[in-house]
């Protein structure tokens, strides 16, 4: 320790055996080129409880309201956006970067499913392979003109969303559950994780959270009583949306067209997008 420490890393240019890294130390600068106002995370404990479902509507949502969205898809183990979008191809790149593909309703995507020659071919890359590849998607794309970027973020606690954490700046970060995922203590450990990382938190989105009887509309909690307002008490955090599960929503990610999508699911985390994080 150094001699007169006053115990704050961030003043001190002493590199002693005490020192302790601040997070954001490894934080990467995007493309020269690029032109992102804010960077919006959207995580969850596990995989499958709708995260990229999420990310698709925020940035399908926050398009129709005239911003101009995009989304780095950091899901590269299980790439879902260009599927729900009905992007194929590949990525194009030239000698100053990589351009994202871009939709008909002008959301611009990269992920790692367009650097692939097959969709179907499975990524078996090892964690460092495919932090690395969600660091160029920030440093070697060329996002141009964006307000919101939304980052599907890989799923759970481990390396790869670490990584993310460490090196893409969030401006806010929704955190997506099930009501089934809550009763596990995995939306806690992704809410600590946050925390840890010095990542502020917009909201939850609790997802699959009932069906609605198409008969008699009584909402039916599939996956059980939700935990969430308790969860969000206990982190002093707002439950942003309570997302039912909607077969013409899996219809349209089905079909590529989740652009077509006029759901009302998200209104209120979108409003909170805009205040928390103003342009
Ligand atoms: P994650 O990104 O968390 O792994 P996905 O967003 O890929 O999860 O969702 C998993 C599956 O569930 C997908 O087939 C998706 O279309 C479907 N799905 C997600 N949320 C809903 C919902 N609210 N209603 C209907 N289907 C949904």
């Amino acid at each position: 320790m150094a001699e007169n420490c006053t115990h704050d890393c961030s003043s001190c240019g002493e590199d002693c055996a005490s020192r302790q890294t601040d997070p954001k130390d490894f934080l990467e600068a995007p493309h020269p080129m690029s032109s992102i106002k804010k960077v919006i995370g959207v995580a969850s404990g596990k995989g499958g409880v709708g995260k990229s479902m999420v990310t698709s509507l925020l940035a399908v949502m926050l398009g129709k309201k005239g911003y101009r969205t995009a989304i780095l898809d950091a899901d590269i183990t299980g790439p879902s956006i260009p599927k729900a979008f009905g992007i194929r191809g590949r990525a194009v790149s030239d000698e100053d970067g990589i351009y994202p593909a871009e939709t008909p309703d002008g959301v611009s995507i990269i992920s790692a499913n367009m650097l692939l020659e097959e969709e179907t071919a499975p990524v078996i890359w090892r964690g460092p392979m495919i932090a690395g590849i969600v660091k160029q998607f920030w440093t070697d794309v060329v996002w141009s003109d964006v307000d919101y970027l939304f980052v599907d973020m890989p799923p759970g606690t481990g390396d790869v969303p670490i990584t993310v954490f460490q090196s893409i700046p969030l401006d806010g970060l929704i955190v997506v559950a099930s009501p089934q995922e809550l009763v596990g203590m995995v939306v806690e450990k992704a809410l600590n994780m946050a925390k840890t990382m010095n990542v502020s938190v917009t909201g939850l989105i609790e997802n699959m959270s009932y069906v609605q009887c198409p008969d008699c509309g009584r909402k039916i909690p599939v996956f059980g009583e939700s935990h969430i307002d308790e969860i969000a008490k206990d982190f002093g955090l707002k439950v942003l949306a309570k997302m039912p599960i909607d077969s013409q929503l899996t219809a349209l990610c089905d079909k590529g067209e989740i652009e077509k999508a006029d759901v009302n699911y998200l209104d209120a985390a979108c409003e909170e997008i805009i205040r928390v994080c103003a342009l």
